[in-house]
Parts: structure tokens; C-alpha cells; sequence
């Protein structure tokens, strides 16, 4: 038994006899059920009438009268409660128009009841069915939805479930990270593609290729057919207009690039869906599926292993992925032939046995 109780809103009330209340002019809720009235507010003072349940007193100051459609119900019937509280008898719409529910439908909504019953109404067998406040009823911790006991820690599931499931899919994703895929490496292609923008319509100036022998296949700037300035990006990639000025467009690298990609197994970027989305378009449309078909994406792979083996790692850049592994640019930082090389050598590190040797 303790000393004070805390209320929903986290107010720590005292614990007062039944004299000390009446000396404050409290109202009990007995007598505020007695008297039409609802509490305006939370409990000002408890007592305990057995180590498990209470009475909470209100303060007069802050009742407020039912709707009389509430108390147009009333069966005028009461009984009397071994503490010597009297609660009326209601229907159960009645009940639930004051916030009254019964103990079990209020374990459904997470709270525990610690204060006594508020009012009754009577079962088939004539038996009292009792009501609770859920006000005064005190809000349980989520449990684990795996164990049901245990209180939530991370995703749905106590620390308990949630450490063995993580063991689970450690074990899993290891599994999967660590077995022998025996891929040709001058068939494993990674690229990255540098745009004009970030929408579907914006164009590529500039893709690079990478082998998974480290062998550099493709490296140029693209000229755009119909964008002229792409100031925004410009500060991203470094690529001006003036760059692409006498460089190939798409379509004069088009036969090259499916030529290059016919020969591969695996298409490899980091963050593949947006590169996916501009490349398929050198491709007609019944084309597409077998190109995705071989398409890899190395930064979903890093959040999988980071989900599963480092659960502090908090962001999934290509830049956290190379600081994780400690791996180095090649190049200049950020173009988009050095983002390959580090999306090559991030993925060798995710998939240590890739390639055959
Ligand atoms: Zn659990």
C-alpha cells in the first residue's frame, strides 16, 4: 500500500481518512453519482478501503451536473458497498455515456482499475454486473505482443522477444550475407547515373560503370536533349552545361550501355530504384522486366545487414555504409564514378563470397 497515488495526467494525490476528506469538503463518488454531478476534473484525494482498491474524493469546486438524458435513465436502484459507498443501478449505455465500463472492458483498453465499482447493473441471473470510471482507472504499459507479459521495448516486443528475434534474423541475414554466390565479376556491373533533377522527366548527364574486378567500363558526361540549366543539382554532382556540350546524348550511348548491360548478370547501385527509373527508359517497354530482373540494390542490403547486426547505426547513406566499413573514395568525392567504386566495394563487404574468386 502506498502513500499517494498517481493520476492519469502524472499529479501525485494524497491519501486521506474518510473524516479528513469530509473535514476538506470533499465529494466522494458515491455522492456525486447520487447527486447527478460528474467529476470536473481528476481526483484531488484518495483512501484506501483494501490494499488493492480505493475511493476517490473530488473537489466541489470543479463538478459539473449530468446531462439529464444520463440521469433521465436511472433505474432508482442502488445497493450498498462493503466500504459503505452506494452506486445505482444503470444500463450498460447509460454506463458508458458517464466513461463507465465494466473490469474486463477496461483491461481491453489497457487500464487497470484500482478504484471501486461506480455503478452496477444486473445480469440475466440477477447477479450485479459493476461499472468502473475509466478516468480513475490507471493506464497500463503496452505489453509485448509476442509474450504477452513482458512490457513493449521496440518494435511491438519486449526486450526479451525483441533480442531473440533480432538473434533470429541475424542469424538469417548472416546466412544469406555469408554464403557463396559465385558470380563472375566481369559480370557484376555497379552504376550510378547523375541527373538533371530528381523527377521522372529530368535527364541523365552522366553515368559510370564499374565491373566487380574494379575495372572502370563507363565513365562519361551525357548531353540532355531538351534541358538547358539544372542549377539545383549543379551544387549536388558539380555537372554545368557547358560540360555536357560536346559530350554523346543518350541516344548516341544507347546501343553501348544495352550492350554493356546484355553481358551482365547484375545490375548494382546505391539506391537502385531512382537509376532504374531513368535507365528502363532506353529500353521499350517489353524490355523492362528482364532488366529489373538483374537489378540489385546495395543500399536496402545495407539497411538489412545494419538492421540486423548494427541496430545503433541510425542512417543509411552511401557515406555512412563506406564510414561503417571504413572504406576510402576513390576519386573525387561524390561523382558519381567514385560513388560507384564505393558501391562496389561496400557491397564485397556485405557479400564477402559474391564472386567465384
Ligand atoms: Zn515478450
Amino acid at each position: 500500500m502506498s502513500t499517494s497515488v498517481k493520476t492519469r495526467s502524472g499529479a501525485s494525490i494524497p491519501c486521506v481518512s474518510k473524516s479528513e476528506a469530509e473535514a476538506k469538503g470533499y465529494i466522494s463518488r458515491a455522492l456525486l453519482n447520487q447527486l447527478h454531478l460528474l467529476p470536473g476534473g481528476e481526483p484531488t484525494a484518495y483512501t484506501y478501503i483494501d490494499d488493492e482498491t480505493v475511493i476517490f474524493y473530488f473537489d466541489p469546486e470543479k463538478v459539473s451536473e449530468a446531462p439529464p438524458e444520463l440521469w433521465y435513465g436511472a433505474k432508482n436502484e442502488q445497493m450498498t458497498l462493503p466500504s459503505g459507498s452506494v452506486i445505482e443501478r444503470m444500463s450498460v449505455k447509460r454506463a458508458s455515456g458517464y466513461g463507465y465500463y465494466t473490469r474486463e472492458r477496461l483491461t481491453a483498453m489497457n487500464c487497470k482499475v484500482i478504484e471501486e465499482p461506480v455503478a452496477y447493473t444486473l445480469k440475466a441471473d440477477k447477479t450485479p454486473l459493476f461499472f468502473y470510471d475509466k478516468r480513475t482507472a490507471s493506464r497500463l504499459p503496452l505489453t509485448c505482443v509476442r509474450c504477452g507479459k513482458n512490457i513493449r521495448f521496440k518494435k511491438k516486443l519486449c526486450r526479451e522477444c525483441y533480442e531473440k528475434d533480432l538473434a533470429e534474423r541475424r542469424a538469417e541475414g548472416d546466412a544469406y550475407r555469408a554464403q557463396y554466390f559465385g558470380m563472375e565479376r566481369s559480370k557484376v556491373l555497379f552504376f550510378d547515373l547523375e541527373l538533371t533533377g530528381f523527377y521522372d522527366r529530368d535527364e541523365i548527364i552522366s553515368i559510370s560503370i564499374v565491373d566487380g574486378n574494379d575495372k572502370l567500363i563507363m565513365n562519361t558526361l551525357v548531353k540532355p536533349d531538351h534541358t538547358k540549366k539544372w542549377k539545383r543539382t549543379e551544387k549536388i554532382h558539380g555537372i554545368t552545361p557547358e560540360m555536357t556540350e560536346n559530350c554523346p546524348t543518350l541516344a548516341e550511348l544507347t546501343p553501348q550501355i544495352k550492350e554493356i548491360f546484355a553481358g551482365a548478370d547484375n545490375l548494382i547501385a546505391y539506391g537502385v530504384s531512382t537509376d532504374y527509373s531513368h535507365i528502363k527508359y532506353i529500353y521499350p517497354e517489353e524490355e523492362r522486366e528482364a532488366l529489373h530482373a538483374k537489378v540489385r540494390c546495395c543500399a536496402n542490403e545495407f539497411v538489412r545487414y545494419a538492421h540486423e547486426c548494427h541496430p545503433e547505426i541510425e542512417h543509411a547513406s552511401l557515406i555512412d555504409a563506406m564510414s561503417h566499413f571504413g572504406i576510402e573514395w576513390r576519386g573525387v568525392p561524390h561523382s558519381s564514378v567514385a560513388d560507384t567504386f564505393a558501391c562496389r566495394d561496400v557491397w564485397e563487404r556485405i557479400f564477402p563470397h559474391y564472386y567465384k574468386d
